[in-house]
């Protein structure tokens, strides 16, 4: 439901004056509200003051909040983002002429800054309430090293201090990523580690392990909670998280509202949940609220399905446990992904929000192996010029077979993907690709069941 293609520029932009104010808190929209943290050793909903010792206050205020619609973002923040957004819709002309379509392909490119990714959107907002409550410093995980980017470009910007674990196989493949945090000031430790109890603990019982963002977040809540001045900050998952990404979907619902586009289909990767929870809320809120309805598609990696081969339960959000519980689709806390899996998108877990709206049935999910992932990438990077990260050309690759099902059907329909960020510290993937050495790994049903036996005993 589009006016006619000439009409439609290559790329889209938004004025100033219409660029977002607000975030779009979707909760506030849902009937059935995503279950609550659970305090692991009250087995109560966590309280505030027990979410405190481990968040910044006004974020704990955001992660509670599931009643306001709309949130002002700061000025500080709206002035940081006027360095890298709005980010551009852009029309896959050029994709849709490769694939011989009727679909018409469009994607919210979010890469367009130093991080590579759309999660310098979250880390700035996280950091300027961190400095606003007067914290010395943050801590956090990160597992491919675009939230350690990203967080690391924030501290810089507010002078905070910024202790990075970064997923070992990480660490040791991306030297160039941990060089761009250590640029902007950041301390990278590479996880599991001895610095923190925890750390320890898990090389003891799995030694020479690659890590993982379970075991990374639990040495940073470690790290945080142990030091006076510190609090820890998570990359995704987390409500506030999806609440400050909405400025994706807001800013692509608008650019779209300005040429009369309505996406029929709306496809984002699912690592965590927060890209696409933000690009799709505000058209999911228009679904919850009977304006309109949409498709929308979890893009999942066949190797770490937790969507589409996952239990809607409550789970750990980390190996340590040491986090509140979290009412999730999860392959367990203890699950380890394939080291051969090259992107990220390697959480065993999932957003609670987008977990209740799968749940509802008011979203799909899909898997898809790395080598069609990449096949995709090859596509996209050589039509439209840019270098797509892994993660983000599993949108790709669901967009692509979507465009192609129209094809088959002659069907014109309007597809939107959120492309969340650029490969250049992906290389070695790539170089795994292009010398056709990189395989697919799918867990059996036996790894899945093993991990969800030891699942907690709770709801
Ligand atoms: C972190 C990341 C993702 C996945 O995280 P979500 O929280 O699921 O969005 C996807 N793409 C890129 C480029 C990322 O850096």
């Amino acid at each position: 439901m589009s006016m006619s293609n000439e009409k439609i520029p290559y790329k889209i932009y938004l004025e100033e004056k219409d660029l977002p104010k607000q975030w779009y808190n979707v909760r506030a929209d849902m009937k059935k509200k995503p279950a609550p943290l659970i305090n692991p050793g009250t087995g109560k909903p966590c309280t505030a003051e027990e979410l405190s010792h481990v968040f910044c206050d006004e974020l704990v205020k955001q992660e509670l909040d599931e009643t306001t619609p709309f949130i002002d973002i700061p000025q500080e923040i709206q002035d940081f983002y006027r360095m890298f957004r709005p980010s551009p819709l852009v029309r896959a002309y050029f994709l849709e002429k490769k694939l011989g379509t009727p679909a018409k392909i469009y994607y919210k490119f979010e890469g367009n800054n130093t991080s590579g990714s759309h999660k310098l959107n979250s880390a700035i907002a996280q950091a300027y309430y961190a400095k606003k409550q007067g914290l010395k410093g943050v801590t956090t995980e990160t597992g491919a090293g675009q939230w350690g980017t990203a967080l690391s470009m924030a501290c810089a910007y507010f002078g905070l201090d910024c202790n990075v674990y970064m997923v070992k196989v990480s660490y040791e493949q991306k030297p160039f990523r941990r060089e761009v945090m250590r640029t902007y000031g950041a301390n990278v430790t590479p996880s599991p580690s001895n610095t923190t109890e925890i750390g320890r603990k898990i090389l003891e019982e799995f030694p020479g392990t690659n890590g993982s963002l379970g075991c990374a977040i639990s040495e940073a809540v470690e790290a945080a909670t142990s030091k006076e001045g510190y609090r820890y900050v998570l990359g995704s998952v987390l409500a506030q998280v999806l609440l400050h990404q909405s400025i994706i979907g807001l800013e692509s619902k608008a650019a779209m509202d300005k040429y009369g586009i309505k996406p029929d289909i709306i496809i984002g990767c699912a690592g965590g949940g927060s890209n696409l929870g933000g690009l799709i809320s505000p058209f999911m809120g228009q679904k919850l609220r009977g304006e309109a309805d949409y498709r929308i598609i979890a893009v999942e990696p066949a190797s770490c399905p937790s969507f589409t081969r996952g239990t809607y339960a409550y789970d750990f959000c980390d190996t340590g446990k040491v986090c509140p519980l979290q009412k999730m689709y999860t392959l367990g806390s203890g699950f380890m992904p394939s080291p051969n899996h090259a992107g990220g998108l390697r959480y065993h877990g999932m957003s609670s929000i987008l977990s209740e709206l799968y749940d509802q049935g008011l979203m799909e999910a899909t898997s898809v192996e790395q080598t069609s992932v990449f096949e995709a990438a090859e596509m996209f990077a050589r039509v439209e010029g840019i270098l797509p990260a892994p993660e983000s050309s599993h949108a790709i690759r669901a967009a692509i077979d979507e465009a192609l099902k129209c094809k088959e059907t002659g069907e014109e329909k309007t597809i939107l993907f959120g492309l969340t960020g650029t490969g250049y510290f992906d290389m070695y993937a790539y170089g795994a690709y292009n010398d056709g050495t990189m395989s697919d790994y799918i867990p059996t049903d036996e790894e899945i069941a093993k991990s969800i036996a030891n699942l907690p005993k709770i709801g």
